[in-house]
């Protein structure tokens, strides 16, 4: 009997002294030792009552035994279930209870004011420490460090991963293991990846971009991490030497570029930087490519897919573009409220099939026979076009549209133009209720260090960009945008801030 995803991920590095995680403080992991760890810890989660097709719910700060849950998760067959560290005692309530974690693992720090969230939900509670000790921990290091993979189907459970909840509460997407399988494959072929590369991972792993696309795409390689508990500009900057590829959100690379220190040299030993989870400005994309002569490789992908397109490896990457779509990966753009399949270059709302679709939202059968469809496709809620060399475009979120005068406005628009004005940082464009219009557009711009944006010289110039309707009817200047840990604009707490400007 197999166990494909611990099989293919893990399973094929067993006994092998191949460096794995680099850490740090200079020690390296290898394959065998991680892959001890995950076994003693399958044991102590049968310790804790935990078997096949239960969840086991994770807080916990970044660290190689908080990968060893995952591997571990996969070994005893127990659907791995990891939470964003921001969330607050509240959150986890939620989580704790609409997943039905048998088992809930957090850092000591919080245990005592999270012991009666988890009791409150009828979960365990155990703890994990960011240096790898903890009762957890306890409970597993007398445990052998073999374990008798538990026989699972490609089609079985791997994981529950709850959504940014960018634009509402966090969903429960149900992955399987041939989601994550498949989508490892596709990654690890189409962006080169081998046994010498050395991923530069400084990216949470509560997150599909830095669990799945990131980790998942280096095992299946053979290659390893060097592994840094989360972006700090030095400890990247002393890091790059040493790796061959790099992963991050857009705002790793924004930081990079606001230091004199990352140049050409620097990135001189890397063959590839992808960027994904938030859009990557096409201004970023080339002020990289002056600094360093690297194109960073942009693809896009959800919680509920995996990833879906990505720019090519050998091949035009387009700025502003997130590519093409994955090989076994169908994408369409239709019309939101009716489905017909849009003329190439129109703008709908994307939507994606494939082995990398997940099964559908934990507990909300509803939502998901809304938005996963009889014929496979599931509704992305991100509106875009194709271009004419087939390349998707993101335009933005559905749910970010405003309709003002009964016209559609693409914030992203607005936005480039707002971007391009001399002592603008960045913005973020959004509707409030308008008495007359419906919405009304509001601008939210940074001003750039040093001088500000002169206000009166950006609306001038904007009657010349845009049509009269998608003019901003009131501007504000703001220190920083909200972002969330994925480097998301919180365009919800926006709305809702600036909801009574025309009130
Ligand atoms: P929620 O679904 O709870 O509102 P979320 O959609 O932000 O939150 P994630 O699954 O983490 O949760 O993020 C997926 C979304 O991130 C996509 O739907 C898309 O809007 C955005 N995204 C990902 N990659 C890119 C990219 N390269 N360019 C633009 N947007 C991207
Ligand atoms: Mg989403």
């Amino acid at each position: 009997m197999a166990n494909p995803l611990y099989d293919q991920l893990f399973g094929r590095h067993a006994g092998r002294e191949t460096p794995f995680l680099h850490l740090a403080d200079g020690r390296t992991l290898t394959h065998a030792a991680f892959l001890t760890t995950a076994a003693r810890f399958a044991h102590a989660l049968n310790a804790f009552g935990l078997g096949p097709g239960d969840r086991l719910a994770v807080q916990v700060e970044k660290s190689p035994e908080a990968l060893a849950l995952y591997a571990a998760c996969a070994q005893a067959g127990v659907i791995f279930l990891p939470l964003n560290t921001a969330y607050t005692p509240d959150e986890l309530a939620y989580f704790l209870s609409d997943s039905g974690a048998r088992l809930f693992i957090c850092d000591g720090r919080r245990m005592g004011g999270l012991t009666p969230v988890a009791e409150a939900a009828g979960a365990r509670i155990a703890t994990l420490n960011a240096d790898g000790s903890g009762s957890f921990t306890v409970i597993a290091r007398a445990r052998t460090g073999t374990y008798p993979t538990v026989p699972r189907d490609a089609e079985d459970l791997a994981a529950f991963l709850y959504t940014s909840g960018t634009t509402g509460r966090s969903k429960g997407a149900m992955l399987t293991q041939a989601n994550l399988i498949s989508n490892a494959e596709v990654l690890t072929d189409v962006w080169r990846f081998t046994a010498r590369d050395v991923l530069l991972h400084a990216l949470p792993i509560f997150h599909t971009h830095g669990l799945f696309v990131a980790t998942n795409t280096l095992l299946l390689a053979g290659g390893s991490m060097i592994f840094l508990p989360k972006f700090d500009t030095d400890a990247v900057i002393a890091a790059l030497p040493r790796a061959t590829a790099m992963m991050g959100v857009p705002t790793f690379y924004t930081r990079l570029l606001d230091d004199p220190r990352f140049d050409r040299a620097l990135a001189a030993p890397l063959r590839l930087f992808v960027s994904g989870s938030a859009p990557l400005l096409a201004e970023t994309h080339r002020a990289f490519e002056a600094r360093t002569g690297h194109r960073i490789l942009e693809r896009y992908g959800m919680t509920e897919t995996n990833m879906s397109t990505s720019n090519p490896y050998e091949g035009e990457r387009i700025a502003g573009t997130v590519g093409l779509p994955l090989p076994g990966v169908d994408l369409r753009i239709a019309d939101p409220e009716t489905r017909a399949e849009l003329p190439q270059g129109e703008i709908g709302q994307i939507e994606v099939r494939g082995p990398n679709v997940f099964k559908g939202y934990w507990q909300m059968p509803e939502k998901t026979r809304e938005e996963l469809c009889e014929d496979g496709f599931f509704l992305t809620g991100d509106l875009g076009r194709i271009d004419e060399n087939g390349y998707v475009q993101i335009v933005g979120r559905a749910k970010d549209l405003i309709i003002s005068g009964g016209l559609n406005i693409y914030p992203k628009e607005i936005e480039e133009a707002l971007d391009a004005q001399p002592g603008v940082l960045e913005s973020a464009v959004i509707g409030v209720p308008h008495p007359d219009f419906g919405e009304a557009v509001v601008a939210v711009l940074v001003p750039a260090p040093g001088t500000g944006p002169d206000l009166d010289a950006i609306a001038a110039d904007l009657r010349t960009r845009l049509a009269a309707f998608k003019q901003p009817r009131r501007v504000v200047l703001t220190p920083a945008l909200p972002r969330n840990a994925m480097g998301k604009v919180q365009k919800a707490a926006l709305r809702a801030e600036y909801r009574d400007s025309f009130a």
